[in-house]
């Protein structure tokens, strides 16, 4: 998969996509990552992206121009572009194996009040809210996408990482698990575990998994 993402900050992504399971991903050529200053598609020589808002109100939103000339030169037959934006979609498990299915994606992340509403109508496929709450601005959520969906395209993860049977595939959170020692200052695992029967396992955890999620996440089962 390919992810372009416009960004007015391509210097948060050195880091976290730069390590661990999406590095070697990266690596492989699972997955192709590029990430684009948006003030490259600016024609001004102060590079500006924003402007004020018609009405008044605080703050300054992203112009149109740069931002349409950057997707027209980024995107590609089939390419999926997303806007991130705490009014879009709440993202979620489901999205992120929707999105594993895709072959390009361009994010737009915003920054500022966020975006001119010409933007969202003409070029957005689709907007992405990552959680009820405002961040000052979409690199992190722009990251938060990559990482989901990325551990998602095949072969990214070992067998030892695998997503089968984790949190939110099968609509709920995945069973309690222990490590060694067995005996922890007197913290015991549970003794099913121990007694090499897999199915007894199987059916123990299947068990686990729902009343973990009654507890914890009930809306999940609705
Ligand atoms: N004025 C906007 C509003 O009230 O919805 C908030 C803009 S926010 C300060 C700046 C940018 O950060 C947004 O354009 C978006 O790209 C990003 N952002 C902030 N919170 C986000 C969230 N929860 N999910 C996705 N993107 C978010």
């Amino acid at each position: 998969m390919k992810i372009d993402v416009l960004t007015l900050f391509p210097a948060m992504f050195a880091g976290p996509l730069d390590e661990s399971i999406i590095m070697r991903a990266r690596k492989s050529g699972l997955l192709e990552l590029k990430i684009h200053q948006l003030r490259d598609w600016t024609h001004d020589k102060h590079k500006t992206v924003d402007d004020h808002p018609f009405g008044g109100g605080p703050g300054m939103l992203l112009k149109p121009q740069p931002i349409f000339e950057a997707v027209e030169s980024l995107k590609r037959e089939g390419t999926k572009v997303i806007l991130l934006s705490p009014s879009g979609r709440k993202f979620d498990q489901k999205i992120a194996q929707e999105l594993a299915q895709e072959k390009d994606l361009l994010l737009v992340t915003g920054h500022y009040e966020g975006f001119d509403e010409r933007i969202r109508e003409a070029l957005a496929d689709d907007e992405l809210s990552i959680g009820d709450y405002v961040l000052t601005n979409g690199a992190l959520p722009a990251m938060v996408v990559i990482d989901a969906v990325a551990r998602l395209l095949p072969g990214v993860l070992g067998d030892d990482e695998s997503s089968r049977d984790e949190s939110f595939s099968h609509g709920l959170l995945e069973y309690p698990q222990w490590t060694r020692p067995a005996d922890f200052r007197g913290m015991k695992v549970p003794e099913v575990l121990l007694n090499g029967n897999h199915a007894e396992i199987e059916k123990w955890r299947r068990e686990q998994a729902k009343l973990k999620t009654k507890e914890q996440r009930p809306d999940l089962l609705k």
